[in-house]
Order: structure tokens, then sequence, then C-alpha cells
């Protein structure tokens, strides 16, 4: 037993070295082909069974692209059945050594094909729009004297009624603690800026669903969407402390996929879960390109609040992520979600149920959009 590992290893390498000197690579197994469609963009990801690093950039043919991945051999099942049901029609063949695969669009659309992770590739097909531009200029409004652009501003207070959020090691929850800064944020703005309309899409103890949320600000006529949650690990206490903003995009790394699955857990409490039912990633890769033309609004407004937050409280910075959070999918607007403090860590905690920490926070926050307000105003008069 002792030695046959070691030959088994030896006779893969050599069989490897074989192939690579004969000009053989081992065939890539590609195990799945998906297309998610929406209305102005198709992401299509290809999976292969082990790392896969050949492949072409993809060409444009009438009708369509082609991309080409050589010496992939392709599974008879890869290519999902939901794929088959989009506007998409692929089509794989084998030409020679090189697998082929075809897929509809318009010669205006933009392809973008990146890898993600070892094993897959993403290509992204975006219609382009040629009005993008206005989407970020103010429609009706002309700020006059002490006005600002930035006209509608809507304060999301994570959770509610039955959907207590994290509870904290001081037995605080998540719920409570949200809705008393939106409270004193709202508060804050009047002061700071009284010809800003704040829109709360609560401001009692009542359940909202996470769609409602971005529906409310989009009716609103929001031009900022603020997300207020606490963060909690799964053991308590726990040390990890610190207050972290998100912007949608699909999770970089384990932390920040951690903390969206948590909160994108409030579905559970939901009336009909299956809106959620397709957001995969590939959902969340197609909200964030439909989120494109603000994205860097929403990037330089999480900034702003990382800055003033840590700035003026003693909550540490934890810096900007991203993640796929359901709450800020269907923002048409700038959109950001702020983990002020971690709840299952006592000083955190501690500070988060405070009335002074509460109005510390709810106070740099508003300082965070009276400075993003000033910066939008003059993006707009460039
Ligand atoms: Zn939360």
């Amino acid at each position: 037993m002792i030695n046959l590992l070691p030959r088994v290893v030896r006779v893969v390498t050599i069989a490897a070295v074989i192939s690579v000197l004969l000009g053989m690579q081992q065939p890539t197994t590609i195990t799945m082909i998906r297309a998610t469609t929406s209305q102005d963009s198709t992401v299509v990801r290809i999976r292969a069974a082990s790392t896969l690093t050949v492949f072409q950039r993809p060409e444009r043919v009438p009708g369509g692209i082609v991309l080409r991945l050589p010496g992939a051999v392709i599974t008879e099942d890869a290519i999902d059945s939901s794929a088959l049901a989009a506007p998409v029609r692929l089509e794989t063949k084998r030409i020679r050594d090189i697998l082929v695969l075809t897929v509809k669009c318009a010669p205006t659309d933009s392809v973008v094909l990146r890898r993600d992770g070892q094993r897959d590739l993403v290509c992204v097909i975006q219609s382009r729009k040629p009005q993008e531009p206005e989407d970020i200029a103010p429609r009706q409004h002309q700020p006059g004297r002490g006005k600002w652009s930035l006209d509608v501003i809507v304060i999301d207070a994570g959770h509610g009624g039955k959907d207590a959020g994290a509870e904290g090691v001081n037995g605080v929850y998540e719920k409570d603690v949200t809705l008393s800064i939106a409270k004193l944020l709202r508060a804050r703005l009047g002061e700071l800026m009284p010809s800003t309309k704040v829109v709360m899409t609560r401001d009692t103890d009542v359940f909202l669903e996470l769609f409602r949320r971005t529906q409310i600000a989009n009716d609103a006529g929001g031009k900022l969407f603020l997300s207020i949650h606490c963060n909690s690990m799964p053991t308590k206490p726990h040390p990890a402390h610190g207050c972290e903003t998100y912007i949608l995009r699909p999770g970089r790394n384990d932390d920040a996929a951690r903390v969206a699955s948590r909160e994108n857990a409030s579905v559970k409490f939901e009336q009909s879960q299956r809106r959620y039912d397709g957001m995969t990633e590939d959902q969340i890769i197609v909200a964030t390109m439909a989120q494109r033309s603000f994205v860097r609004l929403s990037e330089s407004f999480a900034a702003s609040i990382q800055s003033e937050v840590t700035g003026q409280t003693p909550l540490t910075d934890r810096g900007v992520s991203q993640a796929g959070f359901f709450v800020l999918v269907g923002a048409s607007m700038p959109n950001v979600l702020i983990e002020t403090g971690f709840l299952s860590n006592r000083s955190d905690a501690e500070y988060l149920a405070s009335p002074k920490g509460q109005a510390a926070i709810a106070s740099s926050i508003a300082s965070a959009i009276r400075s993003y307000a000033a910066s939008y105003q003059r993006s707009l008069s460039h």
C-alpha cells in the first residue's frame, strides 16, 4: 500500500509528460453550458470538469457570436434545458479538435468573455442603449439656489416585524437598531439638506419583502438608495468587528458571500419565495449589468460612507465589498448596503444598541450623503 500511491502518481505524471511531448493535451470536459437572460443582457456560463485555460476570443459571425474551445469535449447533458427556453440559441459542434459554441445576438451587442474561477468561463452579451447617459441625469427637477439635484433619498431600515434580523450578544435585535438609525438619519438629513425629500421604506416595526424595498424606492423616484443593516457571525460572542459597505455585484470572496446569504435569508419570511428561485449568481450578474450606468456612483457613495462612519465613530473600517444582495436587485438608482457593525461582537453590539452610538452613526451617514450630493451635483454640471 505504501508504495502504491507514488507509483500511480509516477505513471500519471509520465503519461502527462508524454502527451505534452507528443503535442496531445488532455481534453477538457465541458459539463455545463447555461444561459441567463434579462431584458437587455445575456450571460452564458460554461463550466468545465477541470481547470479551463484554453479558449479563443469570441468571434462575430452573421446573427451572433462564436466561442471556440480548442481540445474541449462536451458531455451529453451539458446544455441546461432551461437555457433552450431562453431567447438564445446555443449550438455546439466539434470541428476537428475544437468545440464550437454559437450564441445568437445582435451585431451591436457588446460581448465580454472572462474566466470566473478555475473552471468557469462567463460570456456577457449586452445590448447597447443609445440613451444610457441620461440614466443618471435629473429628469424634471432643475436645482435652484440651495437645492440639491439629489432630490429624493430612500432609506431602508433592514428587516422588521417577524423578520428580526440578527440577534445581538446583548439581546438587541437588528431590526430595532436599523430602524432607530434610519429615523435618526432622516432627522439629520432634514437639518443638513432641508429641500431634499427623504423616503423611508418603513418607519415602524413592520415586515417588508426585500423586492418591495427597491420598488418603493423606484416608485418614489429615488436618486439614492441606502439599506441599513448590522453584521453578525454564526457564533457569539465573536471577535470580528467594524463597519463595511456593499455594492451589488457577484461576491468576490467567501466573507462577502456569507454576509449576502445571511441577509438574503430574509426571504424565508415572505409569502412567495418563488420570485427568488432563479436568483443564481448569473442573475446577479444580469442585475449588476442593469445597474451599470450608476455603479461608479454606488462605489463612490460606498467609499464616502466608509470614510465618514469610521472617521466619526469608533467603528473600524472593513472597507467596501461587493456581493449579491437581493435587496439591492432592481434599484434603478445608485444603491448601497451598510453593515454598520457586528451584533455578535460585544463592544460593537453595545455601541449599536446605545442612543449615542446610533446618533453618531446616523450623523456620519448623513455627512456621507451630503458629500455624495455635492459631488453628484458637480458631476451634472460638467
Ligand atoms: Zn440585515
